[in-house]
């Protein structure tokens, strides 16, 4: 059977040159003569993997000198909890600001709201989260103890142009979607977290870049392993960390910088969408969900014109059967959502493209 393009939400796939090397390694890694999986987190070999893994990742996102990097785990869900708990204590009445551009957002304040009294700012629920909501400084509580917002709205497929304002109100950042799909100027943030399982490497990994000055506001509460001080006292090395997904990570991670870096990635990925958008733009049969301004690089959602569901089916069966899997879109959109992460070759958007246009040509 041959590779397929895939084009799930996450995990996804990863880019093959990452998955050749993990496979020539797999039975003995650099004459250790045992597979990553076996070694022990503090040996020699681990650790230069972990050490590789965090200077390639601040190699290619510009991280400054005083951002913490952590490899946690728990996936982006548990930065829902563990970015209150740490944060939200900054300031005595417990507030921190939210912008609601979806599910991911929702799941976000709802885990504060246990820790302390976030509120959500503005939102695009009005026209189901087709757009980024216009945010100026003066939206922003002065005492709110951060500011957060989903980068990259992986179920509606919306991203932010630009970044909010947020004075001094440290902004606060789920990357889960597009971590290193785009450039980003880390210095604008005061915490970054992210899944791995779409741009990073296999799930069960989960980075976050951290400025120094927001670390020891954690809670009295807050379980150990969710302190980010902890691990940053311990460079991700508190407990045995997720070894094998974070040696995936480190390979994706030399992938990427041998093809250019991010902002070379960003440009495929421009290109990639823009194959895309440009034939949902002038399709008769199909049309794309979100208001162009805010659409996303990394997640297409798409519906026939006259949300004909038998239509949508059979194309995504059929779609299915010539190679191209996971088009299905998330229930809240209903129609087609094209994931096309960095590790989507172009090859692959300009094939699903031919592909449409044909089905439209059958049932346009
Ligand atoms: N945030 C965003 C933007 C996501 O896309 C996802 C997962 N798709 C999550 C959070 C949840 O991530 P995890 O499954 O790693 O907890």
């Amino acid at each position: 059977m041959a590779r397929v393009f895939n084009f799930s939400a996450g995990p996804s796939m990863l880019p093959e040159d990452a998955l050749k090397t993990a496979a020539a390694e797999m039975l003995d890694y650099g004459n250790t003569g045992t597979s990553v999986m076996e070694m022990s987190h503090r040996s020699d070999a681990f650790i230069a993997i972990a050490k590789d893994a965090e200077s390639l990742i601040r190699e290619l996102m510009e991280i400054p000198a005083n951002y913490k990097v952590l490899f946690l785990q728990g996936g982006a869900s548990t930065q829902f909890a563990m970015v209150p708990l740490n944060l939200i204590a900054r300031n005595p009445a417990k507030k921190a600001d939210y912008v609601n551009t979806g599910m991911w957002s929702k799941k976000a304040i709802k885990e504060a709201e246990k820790y302390g009294a976030p509120r959500f700012v503005a939102s695009s629920e009005d026209k189901n989260f087709t757009y980024i909501p216009k945010l100026s400084k003066d939206m922003f509580d002065p005492e709110a103890s951060y500011v957060h917002i989903t980068t990259n709205n992986t179920i509606f497929g919306t991203r932010y142009r630009e970044l909010p304002d947020t004075g001094d109100l440290p902004l606060v950042a789920d990357m889960s979607s597009n971590i290193l799909s785009e450039y980003y100027d880390v210095s604008k943030f005061g915490l970054i977290y992210a899944g791995a399982q779409k741009n990073i490497g296999p799930a069960g990994v989960t980075v976050a870049i951290i400025r120094e000055d927001l670390l020891g506001h954690e809670l009295d509460i807050a379980p150990t392993m969710l302190a980010y001080k902890i691990h940053a006292e311990n460079e991700s090395m508190y407990n045995t960390p997720p070894c094998y997904p974070l040696y995936i990570s480190k390979l994706v991670f030399e992938w990427l910088k041998k093809l250019g870096g991010v902002k070379a990635m960003q440009k495929i990925n421009e290109e990639k969408a823009g194959l895309l958008y440009d034939y949902l733009d002038n399709s008769k049969l199909f049309m794309g969900t979100v208001e162009k301004e805010y659409r996303s690089l990394m997640n297409i959602p798409f519906v026939t014109k006259n949300r004909d569901e038998n239509i949508e089916s059979a194309f995504i069966k059929q779609a299915t059967a010539a190679g191209f899997i996971n088009l299905k879109g998330h229930r809240s959109v209903g129609g087609m959502r094209a994931s096309i992460y960095n590790a989507m070759p172009v090859d692959g958007v300009k094939k699903l493209v031919a592909f449409m246009k044909e089905f439209e040509g059958k049932n346009g």
